[in-house]
């Protein structure tokens, strides 16, 4: 990453003009990288769906994780996707797609919720790699989500910076907290909602989706199955 295009034009600029040739140099960037890879958003999405069938029938490869792929993706990254997981130990993105090592730009927080900090991150991938795919991906039974919805029933909190998932998963979730469908109804949302928010809270992603150079899809992961279902 320190010989990253980003850094290289982070550094090459000089004072006010820095923002501008990042940007601009986003923008051009992106458009080569596209049509350089050939890999549209339905590719990677079909892809990694393929992925999650062999996961799931028992019939993972298990691609990307020979000594020789360490060492090309050691000189150089370029990553099908970018997901937003739940830091939940059953819901790891390499694994259940069926990928290795180079192929998913993985961010992972608890309620897969998205925040300025995780947004920089992405956002750097974006820049950097501009990987035709983005998905958040929720999950069954999310504790984030669950602990959420107690507190909005008990109007209590949450011990220590537990309490920052919370208040950020509030808004979303809460709504539902006295459903019968309480967690489902809530990870739905959640993940629909978070997909949502990072084009409108990110220009550089908007930029990118509406020059038809990337798509974000939210999903969710069955824990029972195994299973990825898109949401949309
Ligand atoms: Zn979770």
């Amino acid at each position: 990453m320190l010989e990253s295009k980003l850094n290289r034009r982070f550094f090459l600029g000089a004072g006010g003009a820095v923002a501008g040739s990042i940007a601009l140099g986003g923008l051009g960037s992106s458009a080569a990288l596209a049509a350089e890879s050939g890999m549209t958003p339905e590719k990677v999405l079909a892809n990694l769906m393929a992925g999650n069938k062999r996961f799931i029938s028992g019939k993972a490869k298990h691609p990307h994780l020979s000594r020789e792929r360490i060492g090309d993706v050691a000189k150089g990254q370029h990553p099908l996707a970018i997901i937003l997981s739940c830091a939940d130990s059953r819901v790891a993105p390499e694994l259940l797609f069926d990928q290795g090592v180079g192929d998913l730009f993985v961010n992972r927080v608890a309620g897969n919720a998205v925040d300025p900090l995780l947004l920089g991150s992405m956002e750097y991938a974006a820049e950097e790699f501009v990987p035709p795919l983005v998905m958040v991906l929720g999950h069954e039974r999310c504790g984030a989500v669950a602990a959420t919805q107690g507190c909005v029933r008990s109007g209590g909190t949450a011990p220590g910076h537990i309490q920052l998932v919370v208040d950020a998963l509030t808004p979303i979730v809460g709504p539902y907290a006295n459903d019968p469908d309480a967690v489902e109804k809530g990870v739905q949302a959640n993940a629909k909602a978070q997909a949502a928010a990072i084009t409108a809270q990110s220009a550089i992603f908007r930029e990118k989706v509406e020059a038809g150079h990337m798509k974000v899809v939210s999903a969710r992961y069955d824990l029972d199955s195994g299973k990825v279902t898109l949401l949309g």
